[in-house]
């Protein structure tokens, strides 16, 4: 019998990394009169963006670029690049599309598969697409299993055209096109002028600059309660987290989590809770935790080494 207990998704719920300083959310203005800064936010991307800046006019420069993307690379839009590939699983793509789908390769290489967008059917299959919950009979598994793997993604440079291997393969970018619309936003920004702000997508960081003369400030919120695990000070840096407490349901007691192991095709199981990775970039943040949450705590540090600049701390049950 089917018992689902609980569920919980991110949707649009508490985010995991919060900006001390920037406690409220919702349109305003923030801050004494010698410190304020604006703080905007908006849904988008299925979760809250948040952005605080002392200049007025940063959060539309964001949610502009943020909208743009998401035009392009959400599997959530029908009209999205991300989706025609998907139905058609052939497509002549934008540069951008093309260059998310080569860096999701080579994130896919590095961590030895762990790292895999074509788990878009069995994403679809345990049902965190549409929130409709369900344990998938393990030979649906076993069968969906034949479309996976980011070598059966076939990409011609010179025609920026990306064609499946196999046709009901899909594609997902919701582990690495957060943090690359991110940098993107701050590329954008920068190009204004505008060299301090933070942004927040859904726990998806970046601290643009400086807020007045001091890094940014950002919590990290604690697995096991609410409380706060620490913080972090950050200059032209991304931070991002993933873990398996932010979209799961509970079925006959066993907890199951979005980011799925691509070799089982059941939702990664390697003891890991949460992996917070802070980085150069929103891209390698946003890809390296989900990569290394499914590969575990000894071969995610070491995936971790071969990137410059990256700091990573990971919560495993073991070290709770
Ligand atoms: P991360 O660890 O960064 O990513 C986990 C997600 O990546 C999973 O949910 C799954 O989609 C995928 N994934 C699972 N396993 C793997 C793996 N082994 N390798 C690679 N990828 C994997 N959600 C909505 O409900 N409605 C929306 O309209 C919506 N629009 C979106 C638009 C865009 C452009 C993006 C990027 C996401 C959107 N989302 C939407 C998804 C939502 O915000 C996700 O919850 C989010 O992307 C997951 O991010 P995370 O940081 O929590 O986890
Ligand atoms: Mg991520």
């Amino acid at each position: 019998m089917k018992r689902i207990h609980k569920l919980r998704t991110m949707h649009y719920a508490p985010i995991t990394i919060l900006v001390l300083g920037s406690w409220f959310l919702g349109f305003g203005l923030c801050g004494c009169q010698s410190h304020q800064f604006y703080v905007n936010s908006r849904i988008m991307m299925g979760t809250i963006i948040e952005v605080t800046s002392v200049h007025k006019e940063a959060a539309g420069v964001v949610f502009g670029e943020l909208e743009r993307l998401e035009n392009l690379l959400s599997k959530y839009k029908p009209e999205s690049e991300v989706s025609q590939l998907n139905k058609k699983a052939k497509l002549k793509v934008s540069p951008e599309t093309f260059f998310i789908v080569k860096k999701a390769k080579e994130f896919s290489t590095l961590s030895s598969g762990a790292f895999d967008i074509t788990v878009g059917p069995l994403v679809d299959l345990w049902g965190f697409t549409d929130k409709n919950f369900t344990v998938p009979a393990d030979e649906k598994i076993k069968n969906i299993l034949k479309l996976i793997g980011s070598d059966k993604i076939l990409l011609h440079n010179n025609e920026s055209v990306i064609k499946f291997k196999f046709p009901g393969m899909k594609i997902d970018l919701g582990a690495i096109a957060k943090g690359y619309a991110v940098d993107c936003a701050v590329k954008k920004l920068k190009e204004k002028g505008i060299n301090s702000c933070l942004i927040n997508a859904g726990g998806q960081v970046y601290c643009l600059g400086e807020k007045f003369g001091r890094p940014w400030r950002v919590a990290i919120k604690g697995v096991l309660n609410s409380d706060f695990s620490g913080f972090v000070e950050l200059t032209d840096k991304s931070v991002a987290t993933s873990g398996d407490y932010e979209q799961f349901f509970i079925q006959d007691n066993k907890r199951y989590a979005h980011i799925i192991n691509p070799k089982t095709g059941y939702p990664a199981d390697s003891g890991v809770i949460s992996v917070t990775v802070i980085a150069p970039d929103g891209l390698t943040a946003d890809a390296l935790s989900t990569a290394i949450f499914v590969l575990g705590k000894e071969r995610g540090e070491k995936l971790a080494e071969k990137f410059k600049g990256v700091e990573v701390k990971i919560y495993a049950q073991d070290n709770l």
